[in-house]
């Protein structure tokens, strides 16, 4: 999908996220797109407008329309399915599995039975750690 993040110095660099064509939902300063390696139906990202490498440099109107949008993203997602879960998940830096050098935030929905045991969910991350 993307450039590495070791690239990740090179301010304004037209990484894909850094484009809003093809989002689901536009914005002012975020915006909702859907994930092209989508780890299950509807998993959408939620990217700043403005190019931003790491989540946590993100300005605090920035991240009122990340939340705003993550919320909209949901209700979208619920009108067409039953609710069963989320997982959200922001990932920083190469060492946390970030793939593309502009911040995004991953809304996973989830299905029950789409794993054997979902114990733990985010904490999966150090798949060893996740049962507890
Ligand atoms: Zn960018």
């Amino acid at each position: 999908m993307g450039e590495k993040l070791k690239d990740a110095g090179a301010v304004q660099k037209p990484y894909p996220f850094c484009s809003t064509d093809g989002a689901l939902l536009p914005g002012p300063l975020a915006y909702v797109r859907p994930d092209k390696f989508p780890v299950t139906p509807c998993h959408r990202l939620v990217n700043p407008v403005r190019h931003e490498t790491h989540f946590f440099a993100i300005n605090p109107s920035e991240l009122d329309a990340i939340w705003d949008l993550v919320a909209e993203a949901k209700a979208v997602v619920d009108a067409k399915d039953h609710l069963d879960g989320y997982n959200l998940g922001i990932n920083v830096g190469e060492v946390a599995g970030e793939t593309v050098a502009h911040a995004h935030l991953h809304v996973i929905r989830r299905y029950r039975g789409d794993v054997e045991n979902p114990r733990g969910g985010v904490r999966g991350v150090i798949p060893a750690m996740q049962h507890y």
